[in-house]
């Protein structure tokens, strides 16, 4: 895992506690300095997903066969793409993790 700016330092972003986050490396540079996305469905330019400030649970779900992450709202669907959660890597690890019992990770 690495630590990243969920506001990039190259947009003005600190490195405070809140604007710092644990990510793997795929996704951090899947993100790199992006802030916002397109949502897919709606064409509109939303902000992506700030794990400090709201809830996974309302913006994404598991696929039935936990392999693959849902947007279920436009900053959920941006992120997704954004990010490119389903990569074809990230994917194929999950559902060997699922065959291990050890996901999708319990609702907390
Ligand atoms: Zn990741």
């Amino acid at each position: 895992m690495e630590i990243e700016h969920i506001i990039p330092k190259a947009k003005g972003g600190t490195d405070d506690e809140d604007n710092l986050w644990l990510a793997c490396r795929l996704c951090n540079n899947y993100k790199g300095t992006q802030t916002d996305a397109v949502d897919p469905v709606t064409s509109k330019k939303v902000k992506l997903f700030n794990p400090r400030k709201q809830k996974w649970s309302k913006h994404f779900e598991w696929s039935e066969d936990g392999a693959q992450i849902i947007g279920i709202t436009a900053c959920g669907r941006a992120t997704v793409i954004a990010l490119q959660l389903n990569n074809i890597i990230s994917v194929t690890v999950r559902q060997q993790w699922v065959l291990a019992g050890w996901h999708p990770p319990k609702e907390t």
